[in-house]
């Protein structure tokens, strides 16, 4: 089983692998994540810590320096209606030491809790003539000799941060002064996004918060005493102080630890925050940081994706090496098949090659066979010319033999009687008769010579006069009307004999095909090609012509019509064959007006080459 060619145990591996891979880089991530934010949210408490601390230390002194003020002491330790003539002094000190300070107000205290100089006495809202008996900064100075206070303003409504020292004539305390500072510089320095500051106060209440919302609402819920000590103390300017909604969910390492809360950015939602927290400069209050996890959350999505990215790229790469793999397994049985094909195909071409060299050296043998029939052939032909000379030899010798006996025995008796010029006229006829016989045998002779290889220059019409002396009785018998229309000049390449023997051929077919026909006709020619180069020679008869069913076997061997014992059928054959050997062309055809007409194209000799032999 495969998937895109792939194993699919293979698949199955990768995806676990990949799925591993995956969690564990998530994982990393994440603790990589929550690290580094724990990392900035520690800074970020360190520097909450330091710029608390350094707010505070600014303003900690001021009621106690105010405090060592002669002219406070006189007016605390004054009676309450020698005061008045004492006020514009302490005022105007107490507004100077405010507007140097830029703290929100700086008031004195008396016994009783009175408010009974401020800063801001000339002002809408002034302090003066507040009693602040119930706040615990107030009877903390009285008591410890300073007191600070994380509050809302009773007449304000502002919130602040209270400090207050006693105000002693030697050991007698006269009352308390008092600095009320504003903590949203604070808040709104440790704005910064994705992250939530705030301090929370010794009953757990948030006083200082970069969420709004959060500010003087509880980190757990207030028990109902302390609910009414602060009541009391209208720390919170008497409001109620609700939950915030947090709940501490589990640890992570470094003191940081998961915490639900509402979500800043969503009103009404809520969200998994890391906390982290550090003591502030105050005892029992806390700096507290709540710090989104989305840094942490997209450090692992980017690590989701990057673990999915090389995988996709691993995968992807690992599918195109197992298709090219694939095509080159492919390419190379292809290339096997092709190579198995060729070595079919040499093998199959070597067996041909051989078949057909076994084929050629047999029909090499054929052919020197078929050489060697031919030469037999031709040896052959003219025997069978020879046994057809010899019934035409009988004749022309019988007769003149008969003709010199008679005239032999004619002779003596002419002797017998004396009539010695009668014999001697005889005896001349006699040595006619034997000179004619010895051109005969002459001209066998010449027949009968081993025929040369090689051709010479001949000339057509003395061949044709040879020949015809060997028909030249039956001619005479069969009245046959012979036309030559030969230029004695007519040099054709042949060998004399051979050649002599092709005329004797055709000559004598001629005349066969003549028997017994009527005002029998043989022509006979001789042209020149325009060029000079051929020569074409025709004997035609006016006889039955050729038998169409012998006409396209005409020049085989064994082809004949005539009884048995007439011919053998060999004789065009020769003929033929001597022909091709002079390089020359023979052909027949059935003419028009009846009859068969044979042509040879010879290869011309010039004159010139008849002289040179
Ligand atoms: P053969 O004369 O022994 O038959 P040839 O090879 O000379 O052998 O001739 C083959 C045949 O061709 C003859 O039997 C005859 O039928 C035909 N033939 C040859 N010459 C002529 C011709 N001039 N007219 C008609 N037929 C011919």
């Amino acid at each position: 089983m495969t998937m895109l060619g792939v194993p699919l145990w293979a698949v199955a591996a990768s995806a676990v692998l990949y799925l591993a891979a995956a969690a564990a880089a998530v994982e990393v991530a994440w603790h990589r994540g929550l690290d580094a934010l724990t990392e900035a949210g520690a800074h970020r408490l360190d520097l909450y810590a330091a710029s608390l601390r350094s707010e505070l230390g600014r303003y900690e002194l001021l009621p106690a320096i105010a405090a060592r003020q002669d002219s406070i002491k006189t007016l605390l330790a004054a009676p309450p209606d020698a005061r008045r003539a004492l006020l514009p002094a302490v005022d105007d000190y107490l507004q100077a030491v405010n507007r140097d300070a830029g703290s929100v107000a700086v008031d004195v205290i008396d016994l009783n809790g009175d408010v009974i100089a401020a800063s801001n006495w000339n002002q809408a809202v002034s302090f003066v003539g507040t009693n602040v008996a119930y706040r615990p900064y107030f009877t903390d100075s009285l008591s410890a000799g300073n007191g600070r206070f994380f509050g809302i303003g009773t007449n304000t409504g502002e919130p602040g941060l209270y400090f207050a020292s006693a105000v002693r004539d030697g050991q007698k305390v006269l009352g308390a002064t008092a600095v009320k500072i504003r903590v949203d510089p604070l808040e709104s320095a440790w704005r910064v996004p994705n992250e939530a500051a705030m301090v929370v106060d010794g009953n757990g209440v948030v006083v200082i918060s970069t969420v709004p919302a959060w500010k003087f609402t509880a980190l757990a819920p207030i028990a109902p005493q302390k609910q009414q000590q602060i009541q009391a103390s209208r720390q919170y300017a008497g409001r109620k102080v609700d939950n915030l909604g947090y709940a501490r969910l589990g640890d992570w390492r470094n003191g940081a630890w998961f915490a639900r809360l509402p979500d800043w950015s969503h009103p009404g939602r809520e969200r998994r925050y890391l906390v982290m927290s550090r003591s502030a400069p105050q005892a029992g209050d806390a700096i507290m940081v709540a710090l989104d996890l989305s840094t942490a959350r997209r450090q692992q999505q980017l690590a989701f994706a990057f673990v999915t990215g090389v995988f996709l790229i691993a995968a992807f790469y690992g599918l195109y090496a197992v298709q090219r793999r694939r095509v080159i397994v492919e390419r190379l049985k292809a290339q096997d098949a092709l190579q198995r094909a060729n070595d079919r195909l040499e093998a199959t071409v070597q067996q041909r090659t051989a078949a057909l060299q076994q084929e050629i050296d047999e029909r090499v043998l054929t052919e020197h066979k078929l050489r060697d029939s031919q030469q037999q052939l031709v040896h052959a032909g003219k025997l069978a010319v020879l046994g057809q000379m010899a019934a035409g030899l009988t004749h022309e010798i019988n007769q003149p033999l008969v003709a010199i006996r008679t005239l032999c025995d004619n002779a003596r008796t002419f002797f017998e009687r004396g009539q010695s010029a009668q014999a001697l006229a005889n005896l001349a006829r006699v040595g006619k008769l034997v000179e004619n016989m010895a051109l005969l045998t002459a001209e066998l002779k010449a027949f009968a010579r081993k025929p040369e290889a090689s051709t010479v220059p001949v000339s057509l019409a003395d061949a044709l006069a040879h020949a015809r002396l060997i028909y030249d009785s039956r001619i005479r018998d069969e009245s046959v009307q012979l036309d030559i229309d030969i230029a004695p000049d007519t040099l054709v390449a042949a060998e004399p004999g051979r050649l002599q023997q092709v005329i004797v051929n055709l000559l004598g077919n001629a005349l066969d095909a003549l028997t017994g026909r009527e005002a029998p006709r043989i022509r006979m020619g001789a042209k020149r090609s325009d060029d000079a180069a051929r020569v074409t020679f025709f004997i035609a008869d006016n006889g039955p012509g050729i038998d169409p069913h012998v006409l396209a076997h005409l020049f085989e061997p064994f082809v004949t019509t005539k009884p048995r014992g007439h011919g053998l059928g060999l004789g065009l054959a020769i003929t033929s064959r001597i022909v091709e050997g002079f390089g020359a062309r023979i052909a027949a055809v059935n003419l028009g007006g009846g009859g068969a007409q044979f042509t040879i194209e010879f290869v011309a000799a010039n004159g010139g080459s008849i002289d040179s032999e």
